[in-house]
């Protein structure tokens, strides 16, 4: 007889681009990796330490719709690549992190910026901006064996077909084996865990009605619809 005293939540899947699915464990987040958005939002782009946030596994949401939070009148869109974790450890050294990737897709970070923004004039947590429901819009995740381990290639971000948000991989200030050792550094990384890599300059305001286009070369594009 099972002491499980509620309902067991359900783990949070995400579709891969088999047709299979990835459960997810954790989300974390990278903070201003492109050095043109960390100007755009007042920092300075020098390299300093990275620094991480999370969202929750079921704020990720491959519905094809994002809903206009509540409590915010102005949300905006980071295009990010998505990274999926199929094994993890602690101090993974450099040269072995990719050995721990499943795949890649593309995400957005939906963001409450006036919240966000709030939070950090207070030395507040940003949970509130950033960890909202169904903040994280993700196309399928592509494995290793499809689209190798995309260090380059071409992001953009279009909003009802003009171009919002531009960039590189190769502009990533923390490359994506950096992410996952200094990560590793500080926590267990394990398989469902997954990374988002941080979004290049333009971010901007979305309203409803509004269809995002977001594209990354050799990855894929992920179309939502600001409901
Ligand atoms: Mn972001």
């Amino acid at each position: 007889m099972s002491n499980t005293v509620i309902p067991a939540p359900q783990v949070h899947v995400i579709p891969t681009g088999d047709g299979g699915t990835f459960p997810v464990r954790r989300v974390y987040c990278i903070g201003r990796n492109f050095a043109a958005h960390a100007v755009e939002m007042g920092h300075d782009p020098n390299r300093e330490p990275p620094f991480f946030f999370q969202k929750n596994p079921n704020n990720l949401d491959a519905s094809g719709e994002f809903p206009y939070p509540p409590h915010s009148s102005d949300v905006h869109h980071e295009v990010e690549l998505l990274v999926g974790l199929k094994s993890g450890g602690t101090n993974i050294p450099v040269d072995k992190a990719l050995d721990h990737v499943w795949g890649y897709g593309v995400s957005l970070d939906m963001t409450r910026r006036d919240l966000q923004g709030d939070a950090k004039k207070m030395g507040r947590p940003w949970e509130i901006g950033k960890a909202f429901e169904r903040s994280g819009p993700v196309g399928p995740l592509r494995a290793v064996s499809d689209v190798g381990h995309p260090d380059h290639g071409h992001v953009v971000l279009k909003v009802n077909g003009e171009v919002r948000q531009e960039g590189d991989l190769n502009q990533m200030i923390w490359k994506v084996p950096e992410m996952i050792s200094y990560l590793s550094e500080y926590f267990e990384l394990q398989a469902g865990d997954v990374i988002m890599a941080g979004t290049p300059s333009g971010v901007n305001a979305v309203e409803r009605g509004d269809v995002m286009e977001a594209t990354i070369e050799g990855v894929g594009t992920l179309t939502v619809k600001v409901v």
